[in-house]
């Protein structure tokens, strides 16, 4: 969607950016989405100061748009791939997704994953709860 907030209402997960269900990025981008809003209202102090809001949201977009635009894009041949007309291609395929799993090329697909957007490291998320109320 072009737009992710409205005044004090934020989307995020697939309500906003649904990804294909062939991305397999679906569930993560929700959680992670949810962590890079928790770390920006968090860093931007709204809990202390509610009109800061906007600033949040604002980060929250940014950390997560570059992901987003990413994750959306299938690369060639996903979808014949994920979904083979004839029989030699559903055994390629099995094939295909026994070697990517086996240990002797877990290193490369590690590497290959780090140089994406969805294989780096998240940042640290510190969320600072409110104090309980008195009573
Ligand atoms: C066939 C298929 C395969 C997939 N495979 C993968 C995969 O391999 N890996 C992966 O990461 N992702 C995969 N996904 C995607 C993944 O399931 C979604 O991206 C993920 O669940 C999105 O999480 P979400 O919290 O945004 O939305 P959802 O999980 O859809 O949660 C939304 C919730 O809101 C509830 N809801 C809706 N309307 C209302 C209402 N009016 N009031 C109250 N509650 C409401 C719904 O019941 C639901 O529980 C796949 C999806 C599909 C369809």
């Amino acid at each position: 969607m072009p737009n992710w907030r409205d005044g004090r209402v934020v989307l995020l997960g697939d309500s906003t950016w649904c990804a294909s269900p062939l991305s397999g990025l679906g569930t993560a981008l929700a959680l992670r989405g949810a962590a890079e809003l928790a770390a920006a209202l968090d860093a931007a102090g709204v809990l202390a100061d509610p009109g800061r809001l906007p600033t949040a949201l604002e980060a929250f977009e940014q950390a997560m748009r570059p992901r987003i635009a990413s994750a959306q894009q299938l690369p060639p041949g996903r979808v014949a791939s994920v979904a083979p007309r004839t029989a030699l291609g559903i055994r390629v395929n099995a094939l295909a997704m026994r070697l990517l799993r086996s240990r002797a090329l877990r290193p490369l697909v590690r590497r290959a994953m780090a140089g994406t957007e969805h294989g780096r490291t998240p940042g640290k998320v510190t969320v600072t709860t409110a104090a309980a109320p008195a009573g």
